[in-house]
């Protein structure tokens, strides 16, 4: 299919659209190509954040405290200040009152020009401050008594670093002449109550001064509707195609055989599945034996027991002579699946290779070899299982433990894998995250899901408590108690997790700043951890984070699997997969930085045993609304459904599935919780393109999408 940029855009444009990586781009066209910005319909479906209102000035007696206003005087005083902080305090005055204007960054020449006399538009928000009313840092344009006000809101666009606003203003305005917004879509698809794509993006990057900042900003005019209709069906379509696509590719057939390898693992086990376990089971026998590769998804609760129906799932292909591969996002979890899988199938005959990118040439050479000549049935490792240098010698079913912590990168490097062999290798990804219904209908359309509703017997529920910081000592006492009763504790810290890229595009597309994550800070987890062991001379106390050697990391959480440390502070590299039954106590520090899914994750690492389990959540005041919110939900209920739910409440959508979920390709516009509504009529469009229209269907995803249709298939 031809690209709509070089066809249309000016040819310089079309250049540079054809190599994104081009090195002679311009510090802000390339942060707009980061932000996949590449081509003119790309620019002109670059909608804005919000509007700042510029058409109007307000009296300083009429502004309300707590508004954002726009406000015209002149200065009557200008001074650097020393409060705390050198600053540069104007004060201006505007007839009806006055306000100071307060900078904390400020250059001398900005002093200069904002002198006494000066007539002074701004734009800010109003608080009142010590010394009376105030705006902190608003944006200044020295004026004229003539100067014309603004004659339409101004667009602010989502933009990050590298990328001033006024710049991409003016490349949008460029694109929007140029793009091609012909309609793609035949009538009769979209509802005639709505505007056309031509002008509903000229209303939504220059909305007339009458328009509702209100409509505009909680996105119910229009013109919106129009767009994320476009966006949820661009969407929609791009992963039922994905599903059609999928239907002509060709897998082996592994059948069940009867008293083959997957009998006899059911066998050796030390307990019997429980009946989510067995329907599951089911479910995925049903899809080996079909000569389609399988795409589906596993999702169970922490704990829940999705481990062993991946070893049944790789039974059944060995048994049919096909390898399997089982990859984890860490190499703790890895390790961890390595020793169960051996435990449980060696005895059996089956050969499990080790694959991580710690392993030593020779080593590695070793496991590649076996791997290659087919020797090793099963490969267990970190993402090191899917680099290019790694052959299997015929690979019949991939599974990805915690699919979604793998970056896109990740995925990518994992479909292309899976893309060597004549064969398509089926695909089983596991999560203890479940995905909400509305978001399994558009995202994840071209996934079977099965799901695992229910814990295996013999678990006792954990009790969740939650502590301000103040209480620490008590805390430690706890620890000293249990520990005394030979039970065994997690003592967790904040840190970003060190596997996890930050993910500029989406910061900036979610109006986030990537400069404000926290550093990576080793700090925390190494002060508690000699804070415990002076506390507790008598405990062993161990600590775990990713930085540490591979070998180093190992040896910790093996001595602490065998009962020889009692406690273990760590990073959240013990997030997953990490499965110690007599530990029964956790504490999690600074727990107000957690996501909740996180939380969840984390405190499933206890109540893994039979003894009644422990769950503190220490943090830090003052708490934000959101992290009270998340603290009351963990206090509240265990069950990661529940707790999927209130996630999705308390972040969204977009937030909840994030970059790593979904690719760049995440929603901008529309919001699933709140645009049920519209996901009806997007389902039923998408049906009649396909059938009727498939031209337009692709026309559609292509200018939607463009190149990033590749990240919605990963
Ligand atoms: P997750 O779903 O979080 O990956 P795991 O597969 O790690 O859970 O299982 C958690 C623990 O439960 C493991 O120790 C596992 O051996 C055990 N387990 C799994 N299934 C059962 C079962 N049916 N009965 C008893 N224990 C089970
Ligand atoms: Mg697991």
């Amino acid at each position: 299919m031809p690209r709509q940029a070089a066809a249309s855009s000016n040819a310089k444009a079309a250049a540079s659209a054809a190599k994104p990586d081009a090195p002679n781009l311009s510090a802000p066209q390339k942060a707009m190509h980061r932000l996949g910005l590449v081509r003119d319909i790309d620019l002109a479906l670059h909608l804005p954040l919000r509007y700042e209102d510029e058409t109007v000035i307000t009296p300083l007696r009429q502004a309300r405290d707590g508004q954002t206003v726009q406000v015209e005087g002149v200065v009557r005083d200008n001074r650097v200040e020393v409060r705390g902080r050198r600053q540069l305090v104007v004060k201006l005055d505007d007839g009806t009152g006055e306000v100071l204007l307060r900078f904390l960054n400020f250059y001398g020449s900005q002093q200069k020009s904002w002198g006494p006399g000066v007539r002074l538009r701004v734009r800010g928000e109003l608080r009142v401050g010590f010394f009376g009313r105030e705006m902190v840092h608003p944006n200044v344009r020295i004026v004229s008594d003539a100067t014309p006000l603004s004659t339409a809101l101004t667009p602010v666009y989502p933009a990050g670093a590298g990328l001033p606003q006024a710049y991409l203003r003016k490349a949008v305005e460029g694109a929007l002449k140029r793009a091609p917004l012909d309609e793609v879509l035949p009538a009769g698809v979209v509802p005639p109550q709505w505007p056309s794509l031509r002008q509903a993006l000229h209303s939504l990057h220059h909305p007339s001064p009458s328009a509702s900042v209100d409509a505009l900003t909680d996105h119910s005019d229009p013109a919106w509707q129009r767009l994320k209709f476009e966006e949820l069906l661009a969407q929609q379509l791009s992963r039922l195609q994905a599903k059609a696509e999928r239907a002509h590719l060709k897998a082996p057939v592994l059948p069940l055989r009867p008293q083959g390898l997957h009998e006899r693992l059911l066998g050796v086990l030390p307990f019997e599945l429980t009946a989510a376990q067995r329907r599951v089971c089911e479910e995925i026998a049903l899809d080996l034996q079909r000569p389609q590769p399988m795409h589906r998804l596993l999702q169970g609760d922490v704990g829940s027991g999705k481990t062993v129906v991946a070893a049944l799932s790789a039974a059944i292909a060995m048994e049919a002579g096909w390898q399997c591969a089982l990859m984890a996002p860490t190499e703790i979890l890895a390790e961890q699946h390595f020793r169960k899988l051996v435990g449980w199938l060696e005895p059996l005959g089956v050969k499990v290779a080790w694959l991580t990118g710690s392993l030593k040439a020779k080593a590695k050479r070793e496991q590649l070899a076996a791997v290659a000549s087919g020797e090793a049935q099963l490969v267990v490792g970190t993402h090191a299982v899917i680099q290019d240098q790694v052959e299997f010698s015929r690979l019949g079913l991939a599974l990805i433990d915690e699919q979604h912590r793998f970056g896109v990168a990740q995925r990518l490097q994992l479909r292309r894998k899976l893309d060597e062999g004549d064969l398509e290798p089926h695909l089983l990804m596991m999560s203890a995250t479940p995905i909400p219904r509305t978001l399994a209908m558009t995202y994840l359309a071209d996934l079977e899901v099965s799901t695992i509703d229910e814990l295996p017997p013999g678990r006792t529920p954990i009790v969740t408590k939650v502590f301000a910081d103040t209480r620490r000592e008590e805390v430690i006492e706890r620890i000293r108690h249990e520990v005394g009763k030979g039970s065994q504790v997690y003592w967790v810290c904040p840190l970003i997790d060190e596997t996890e890229e930050t993910d500029q595009t989406a910061d900036a597309m979610a109006g986030r700043d990537s400069a404000k994550r926290p550093p990576l800070d080793l700090s925390n987890v190494t002060h508690t951890h000699i804070e415990l062991s002076e506390a507790l001379p008598e405990v062993g106390v161990g600590l775990l984070h990713g930085r540490l050697p591979a070998a180093e990391k190992a040896e910790v959480m093996d001595r602490f699997a065998r009962g020889e440390l009692h406690v273990l502070v760590a990073t959240t590299v013990i997030e997953v997969g990490v499965d110690v039954p007599n530990a029964s106590l956790m504490v999690i520090e600074h727990a107000e930085r957690f996501g909740l899914s996180q939380l969840h994750q984390l405190r499933g690492r206890v109540g893994r045993g039979a003894v009644a389990s422990v769950c503190v959540l220490l943090y830090a005041s003052p708490l934000s609304d959101s992290g009270k919110q998340r603290l009351r939900a963990m206090a509240e209920t265990t069950d990661g459904f529940e707790i999927s739910r209130r996630d999705l409440d308390i972040r969204g959508p977009g937030e909840f599935m994030g970059a790593r979920q979904s690719g760049a390709a995440l929603l901008r516009f529309a919001d699933l919780a709140e645009d049920q509504a519209l996901l009806a009529q997007v389902q039923q469009a998408a049906q009649l393109l396909l059938k009727q229209h498939p031209e337009a269907a692709q026309r559609h995803i292509h200018r939607w999408l463009g190149q990033k249709a590749e990240y919605l298939k990963a």
